[in-house]
């Protein structure tokens, strides 16, 4: 089938990840500070909304949904998202619905997700051991994490993991990790620290760039690499010892926005065409005004042919933020 969303630069468009709230019940260093500013309520999308805004999108041509946050399992009501959102999987207009979760509530939503056609769960954990996991995250119980990750297989959810690789933490967990995922097989993927917000861990202090980690985890596994891809911005290698895979998500040693296949919905109805710029299309406006519902996909369609060519990081990190926006508003 054609492509029936193509940017500026000419790459299809079929990937939207929705943030339901940029709210969270855990605080990663990388990712928030202390105190954080949330939306006002009345900004945030109703659940309606939410589910009418990303029909839209799939009537437009998007082929894969991405629900995610600030923490997507503590919105309220977000299970009727995914109810609502299941009939675009049944219809055949939708070819993949999947969630991104801190995997704290998990245990709990694991088979109503999977009930509602979800196959693929994307778990971010960046360490197992219970004292790094509750510094890192500022209080979070990592065997709630677990428990969650156990609730998805028991589903029969496939999970992928994923690490943020943060200098003077990763180093420790890398191989353990990695072990983990080998003795469960699942997917692994480590992500470059990114320079969004102010947090209470600055990025230029903790970036490591994936090629070093890759170097360490090769001390232990022979890894060879694959052009196998899963529609996301990782690039493969396959473990030979096991078969496994792990994935690395190099933002900026290695910028992999050629091949960017993505839009960002967040939870007040901005559309980002880009994870690394501030621009965004105000669509919650467009919906809340009555009579412009007509002009929903003509503003998706706009913004879309202003897509940038890539983000604007730079190849390594400064003190600053890239961005004051954090990455809890888009959820990655
Ligand atoms: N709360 C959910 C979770 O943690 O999986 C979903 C939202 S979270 C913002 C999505 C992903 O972004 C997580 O895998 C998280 O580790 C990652 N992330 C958050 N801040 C980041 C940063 N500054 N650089 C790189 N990845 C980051
Ligand atoms: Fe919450 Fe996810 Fe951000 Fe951690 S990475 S603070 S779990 S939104």
């Amino acid at each position: 089938m054609s492509p029936r969303l193509v940017d500026g630069f000419g790459r299809a468009i079929t990937y939207l990840r929705v943030s339901v709230t940029d709210r969270c019940n855990l605080r990663c260093n990388y990712c928030m500070a202390g105190e954080v500013q949330f939306s006002p309520r009345q900004d945030v999308l109703s659940i309606e909304e939410l589910e009418f805004l990303t029909s839209a999108f799939v009537a437009c041509g998007i082929r894969k949904v991405r629900i995610t946050g600030g923490e997507p399992l503590v919105r309220k009501g977000f299970m009727h998202l995914f109810e609502g959102l299941s009939r675009h999987l049944k219809s055949g207009a939708l070819d993949e619905l999947c969630v991104t979760t801190n995997g704290i509530l998990l245990a709990k939503y694991a088979q109503g997700l999977a009930d509602y056609g979800v196959r693929r769960v994307n778990v971010s954990l960046d360490t197992l051991d219970p004292v790094r996991f509750a510094e890192i995250t500022s209080g979070g119980d990592v065997e709630a994490v677990l428990r969650g990750i156990e609730a998805a297989r028991a589903a029969g959810l496939s999970i992928k993991l994923n690490a943020v690789a943060q200098k003077g933490y990763i180093e420790r967990d890398a191989e353990t990790l990695v072990q983990f995922a080998q003795d469960l097989g699942l997917d692994i993927s480590f992500i470059e620290t990114m320079p969004l917000g102010e947090v209470k861990s600055n990025c230029a202090d903790h970036y490591l760039p994936l090629g070093d980690l890759r170097s360490l985890i090769a001390r232990r596994w022979t890894l060879a690499d694959t052009e196998e891809t899963t529609g996301g911005p990782a690039h493969y290698a396959r473990i030979e010892e096991t078969g496994g895979r792990i994935g690395f998500i190099t933002a900026l040693s290695n910028c992999f926005c050629e091949g960017c296949n993505r839009l960002r919905l967040s939870a007040t109805g901005a559309l980002y065409t880009c994870l690394g710029h501030d621009e965004f299309t105000d669509l919650r406006s467009i919906i809340r005004q009555e009579g412009r519902a007509a002009d929903l996909e003509d503003a998706i369609r706009l913004a879309i042919t202003a897509k940038p060519r890539s983000h604007e990081f730079g190849s390594a990190p400064v003190r600053e933020p890239a961005l004051k926006r954090l990455m809890s508003a888009l959820g990655g």
